[in-house]
């Protein structure tokens, strides 16, 4: 380790709250699908700061619109009308079946949202005295208290208790646990369509298509979380699309702005009636610049038909791993995903095979011990799955 990196990590030690377990590498600058260390090191980047920078780092158009826009106007507060948030609302609403959208800063905040429209639609639409949410076990919907609490898994809410009310858990791909879980306190259904924090687990189409009709058989709201399925990653612009879903519904935020902090949650008219003036609101959301950014990034989207790209990608990615595992039995027991959020789940325990992976140039995410997570800007190219596949098979062989 260089000394540079060694004085980061001591003024670190002595200036930041410890909250994040950190990998032993200190990014200074990157592009598209690369990273450079404090030492000049080159990595080829299957993270994308955790399925962030989409369209790759440091595109320069996106640059251009930060220093465009922030000369012209960045902030006023959501006290008035502002251009940037209409266009980038249309740009969204048009690659989905939702009509309407709030804006805000991150993806807890999205499900915040969500969770509270959800909640005021059923008791001041509907006129039910309901406001339970279901989540599922393995789920991933963000830090604060109530998303915590949507979590549900105990190492997430350890030491903050009281932990908020009003969620209850049921089996992940369990239909008739849902079934039974669901009362007249009721009032939606959150879910990942491919659970990502839990490992890269999709819902199967059956799974899924059956938490739709179940909400509707119920008469409660479907809601899904694509803060990380969602802008391209799986093969589609939105995930549900995999399955033709039609959620009440949705939360989006990472890829969104391309690295810079927003969320959303988009939704029906019919749900958006359960917001009035002054039910919700956020300071910064959608302030001029990133809605300027993430409108330039949905053109980007559209425009190389990154979808497509992940989609043919990804099938190719998978394909490959795949073969490795056939090639050396005992090494890998499933690769799974859709487009470029694929998990390979190894065999064993993964850290030193993720270590090695770090030290050959690969910066990738071990998660549930044994799944490398693999959610690579989309702008990645074959010649870099190909470096990477290489790299993994030697090291498994
Ligand atoms: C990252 C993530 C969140 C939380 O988003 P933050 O921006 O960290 O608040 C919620 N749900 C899913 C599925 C995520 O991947």
């Amino acid at each position: 380790m260089s000394t540079s990196f060694d004085a980061l990590k001591q003024r670190e030690e002595k200036l930041l709250c410890r909250t994040y377990g950190r990998y032993p590498i200190a990014i200074k600058h990157g592009e598209g699908a690369r990273l450079y260390d404090f030492d000049g090191k080159e990595y080829i980047d299957l993270l994308a700061g955790i399925a962030v920078t989409n369209v790759g780092h440091c595109r320069p158009e996106l640059a251009e619109v930060v220093a465009e826009q922030s000369r012209k106007l960045v902030h006023v507060s959501n006290l008035f009308y502002q251009e940037e948030q209409l266009d980038l609302a249309e740009k969204l609403l048009a690659t989905c079946h939702f009509d309407k959208a709030f804006f805000c800063n991150s993806g807890a905040e999205a499900n915040e949202a969500a969770i509270k429209l959800c909640r005021r639609y059923t008791q001041r639409v509907q006129g039910r005295d309901a406001g339970e949410i279901i989540t599922f076990t393995g789920a991933f919907h963000g830090r604060t208290l109530a998303t915590v609490a949507a979590t549900g898994q105990a190492k997430f809410a350890d030491g903050f208790a009281p932990i908020p009310q009003g969620f209850t858990q049921v089996e992940w791909g369990n239909l008739s646990a849902l079934e039974e879980a669901i009362s007249d306190k009721t009032a939606g259904v959150l879910v990942e369509v491919i659970q990502g924090e839990g490992g890269i687990r999709p819902m199967t189409a059956e799974f899924a298509q059956g938490v739709e009709r179940i909400c509707r058989e119920k008469g409660i709201l479907f809601m899904v979380d694509e803060i990380q399925t969602g802008l391209c990653r799986t093969g589609k612009f939105w995930a549900h699309q995999l399955f033709d879903l039609k959620p009440d519904v949705m939360s989006s935020a990472k890829a969104l702005a391309n690295g810079l902090p927003m969320g959303a949650m988009l939704c029906t008219d019919e749900v958006a009636q359960g917001f009035e003036p002054g039910s919700h609101a956020t300071t910064f959301g959608a302030g001029a610049v990133l809605s300027a950014v993430a409108a330039k990034v949905v053109d980007i989207m559209v425009d190389e038909k990154l979808a497509e790209h992940a989609h043919d990608l990804g099938e190719y990615a998978m394909k490959s791993f795949r073969e490795i595992g056939e090639r050396h039995p005992g090494t890998i027991d499933e690769v799974r995903g859709h487009g470029l959020m694929i998990g390979i789940v190894l065999s064993q325990p993964g850290k030193d095979v993720w270590n090695a992976l770090i030290e050959r140039g690969f910066i990738l995410n071990l998660t549930q011990e044994r799944v490398l997570r693999l959610v690579p800007p989309l702008v990645i190219t074959k010649e870099d799955i190909d470096s990477f596949a290489n790299v993994l098979e030697e090291l498994l062989s």
